[in-house]
């Protein structure tokens, strides 16, 4: 019990007593959900992976979006990491497909071009798979340093780039934009 509670409490947003409170739930359970409990955390780490064609986090790969024959596959939408991709989901009028950075220019921090995925990224569109590059990183120093960053390397593949408009909040992060700034940004979205 005190070894459930004390990993319970590493979680983010969980203090002592709501780890006590967990344990406790989990106690009472019956043997087949804390099992059930038990599987998802173990699968979790064992079978989820990268796509290998957009980096998205996922059980299957390609992953569900890189699959979809009903997505446009020639529209891809750059993010900095996957959980952006519910955001511009939630506005349910994207169509195309994504493409995860897994992090943002920071020279301060010592991140540099190398510490990003942009590797399959390049491949798709020199293939000539790609028709446009939304780059959809956030309004801050950061997001806008890799924007330019990924402009300017793309460039060369001559493919259409554009800049998810300041609809969102200049200097905040997109995962804490709401459906209908997110929706307006990408309909608003200029050539870069
Ligand atoms: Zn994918």
């Amino acid at each position: 019990m005190a070894r459930l509670i004390e990993e319970l409490r590493k979680l983010p947003g969980i203090g002592s007593k709501n780890a006590q409170r967990l344990a406790f739930h989990i106690l009472r359970s019956n043997g087949e959900d804390a099992e059930a409990l038990a599987d998802a955390i173990r699968n979790l780490k064992a079978k989820l992976q990268l796509c290998s064609n957009c980096n998205n986090i996922t059980d299957v790969d390609p992953c569900v979006y890189c699959a979809s024959p009903t997505r446009n596959q020639r529209l891809v939408c750059v993010v900095e990491e996957p959980t952006n991709i519910a955001t511009i989901e939630k506005t349910r009028s994207y169509n195309g497909v994504f493409h995860v950075l897994h992090g943002t220019l920071s020279p301060l921090h010592g991140v540099g071009p190398e510490h990003l995925r942009t590797g399959n990224l390049l491949a798709r569109v020199s293939r000539g798979d790609v028709d446009e590059v939304i780059l959809a990183t956030s309004p801050t120093v950061e997001g806008e340093a890799t924007a330019g960053y990924l402009a300017d390397m793309l460039r060369p593949a001559r493919v259409r780039v554009t800049r998810i408009a300041t609809g969102v909040p200049a200097g905040s992060d997109i995962e804490y934009a709401d459906e209908v700034t997110m929706s307006r940004a990408l309909e608003g979205r200029r050539e870069m």
